[in-house]
């Protein structure tokens, strides 16, 4: 089994200010006692359509910033959710070297992507991209290295437009592969092979391992 721990931006405003320091420390614990399982730190991030006043916007990256911590020092990649935060996310991430991450369900410019890229992490698209007329999160598409892109298909949420009414599920994730190789113009095959081998390369896991612990 291959699995991540963190604190949601969707749950956080349930955690006090005060317990906070000890939640973290015990989240840290849970990490580090599961290793070599625990293979990342999330979803954690930044959710500011969820949290729409200063205070509650603070909240989220003081429990953010500590996941960040965890992962450094861990040295674990992070799955990031960020949804109307990406100016302050970039700012986050620059505090400090952050193991290469993953931002999931990428939804932000290709100028966006290109600084994330920068710093050396993965944007991962999920059926936000199979959208008609999804101009934005296409050029990001686009623009991305090969060796920085991934697939998903954040299931049950953003059901690709083909499979409606359908609840997403994990085999639609060939819809996204699909997507993405039209607008890069390249094979599926290739698109296939290539976020396989950056999603082993992220998450730290060998070829055969991973295949191994999907069966
Ligand atoms: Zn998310």
């Amino acid at each position: 089994m291959v699995f991540s721990l963190g604190l949601h931006p969707y749950c956080v405003s349930e955690i006090k200010s005060e317990a906070l320091g000890d939640l973290l420390s015990k989240l840290q614990f849970q990490l580090s006692s599961v290793l070599p399982a625990a293979h990342a730190v999330g979803e954690c991030g930044l959710d500011f359509r969820q949290a729409p006043g200063a205070p509650a916007r603070a909240h989220q990256v003081a429990c953010f910033r500590g996941q960040l911590e965890i992962a450094r020092t861990l040295g674990l990649p992070l799955t990031l959710h960020c949804v109307g935060a990406h100016g302050a996310m970039l700012e986050l991430l620059r505090e400090r070297p952050t193991p290469p991450s993953v931002l999931h369900a990428f939804s932000g410019s290709a100028e966006v992507g290109r600084q994330l890229v920068a710093m050396g992490h993965y944007l991962s698209f999920a059926g936000n991209l199979c959208i008609p007329g999804a101009r934005k999160v296409v050029e990001a598409a686009r623009s991305v290295p090969a060796e920085r892109m991934l697939i998903e298909t954040d299931a049950p949420d953003q059901t690709p437009p083909g499979r409606r009414p359908a609840p997403n599920e994990p085999a639609f994730v060939v819809d996204v592969a699909a997507r993405l190789a039209e607008v890069r113009g390249e094979s599926l095959e290739s698109v296939a092979a290539q976020t396989w081998t950056n999603a082993c390369r992220v998450f730290g896991l060998a070829d055969d391992d991973l295949a191994a612990r999907n069966e």
